[in-house]
């Protein structure tokens, strides 16, 4: 079990239900979306019309659910949430559709996932707010129109790359999450700390953001523990001294790696001096499967340029000796 996972128990959910942010002011960070998206917002307010339909992509636990919830809250409208894995039948999909009310946000997580005969029904209706049906079956077949209220859909993703084009091209706002930087994480883990009516040094939050990977959620979730060793092992206020005890037992080391990034990074250095060495090789020395390691374990270390992924595999860089504080082979 990570720490440091993007997985999502319904007992995190409620915490994060909790501190979500539900204003463009409040939401801390992503400047350049949020200043696109207040533009596009007061626009469609003064023109008294719907928002056009907006993309959200990036990686996970960067805030596209509570950016949702906020666009629904600052158009003044109601939010319907669902996720592509959970829409199985066209006609799932138009039974939420025609139960919205003019104006709605229809929130689609995960909307890469949506079979392609569902995401064929939402053409239509992102395009001309209708649904075409077909009725009865072989001769007999005719397709009839319904009329839909206009409706915003903020569909979310962590792959922009796995959406179909068509789909992509109905969206008229694609907006791209980056991680946060290390200040924007502070502020976060500050406001999180208030909400939480918990004394925290601001040096223990930046000590906190700084192993967050670039990740609220994953800052969050790191506060919370670490607020449990203040209550049990020190008088509940958050000090340095007590976040990095906290956190050194939590195994997460200062750049936000933990056991299973240095047991992959050390594989690479001790058994294959340094690489380039086949993710299935890295797989089955290090006990796991190759698409797990591709799809969990290495985006944050492509991304801190800590590996470098070449035709003839994976390479730890200069950067990871330095970490360890290993002398790089000759
Ligand atoms: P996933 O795609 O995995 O569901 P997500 O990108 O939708 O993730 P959220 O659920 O919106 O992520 O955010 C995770 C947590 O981080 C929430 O508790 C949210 O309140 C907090 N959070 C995210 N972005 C911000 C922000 N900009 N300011 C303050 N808190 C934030």
């Amino acid at each position: 079990e990570r720490i440091v996972n993007q997985e999502v128990d319904s007992n995190e959910l409620s915490f994060e239900q909790s501190l979500r942010p539900q204003t463009l002011q409040q939401y801390i960070g992503q400047d350049k979306v949020k200043a696109n998206l207040s533009v596009f917002i007061e626009a469609a307010r003064m023109r008294e019309e719907t928002l056009d339909h907006v993309l959200l992509y990036g990686p996970p636990g960067l805030g596209k659910t509570t950016l949702a919830v906020i666009i629904a809250n600052e158009m003044g409208v109601n939010i319907r949430t669902t996720s592509g894995p959970a829409i199985e039948r066209p006609g799932d999909l138009a039974a939420i559709l025609s139960a919205l009310e003019p104006g709605d946000v229809l929130f689609i997580d995960e909307i890469h996932r949506l079979p392609r005969a569902v995401e064929e029904v939402l053409y239509p209706a992102m395009e001309d707010f209708c649904l075409d049906i077909v009725i009865g079956k072989g001769p007999e077949a005719r397709s009839i129109r319904i009329d839909l209220p206009p409706f915003t859909l903020v569909g979310a993703t962590t792959r922009a790359g796995a959406l179909s084009a068509p789909l992509r091209d109905r969206f008229g706002v694609l907006s791209r999450l980056e991680y946060y930087t290390e200040y924007q994480l502070t502020d976060i883990v500050m406001r999180t700390s208030v909400i939480m009516d918990t004394e925290m040094d601001v040096q223990a939050a930046g000590e906190i953001a700084r192993r967050s990977r670039g990740t609220p959620r994953i800052a969050n979730r790191l506060l919370r523990r670490v607020r449990d060793f203040a209550q049990v092992r020190g008088d509940g206020t958050i000090t340095k001294e007590l976040a990095d005890y906290a956190l050194e037992l939590l195994q997460v080391d200062r750049l936000g790696l933990d056991h299973i990034d240095h047991k992959l990074l050390r594989g690479i250095i001790e058994k294959f001096r340094g690489g380039p060495v086949g993710l299935e090789t890295i797989a089955a020395t290090i006990g796991e499967e190759a698409h797990t390691i591709e799809d969990v374990y290495e985006p944050y270390l492509l991304q801190i340029g800590f590996l470098q992924r070449t035709p003839r595999g994976r390479i730890a860089t200069p950067l990871v000796y330095e970490h360890f504080q290993m002398e790089v082979p000759k």
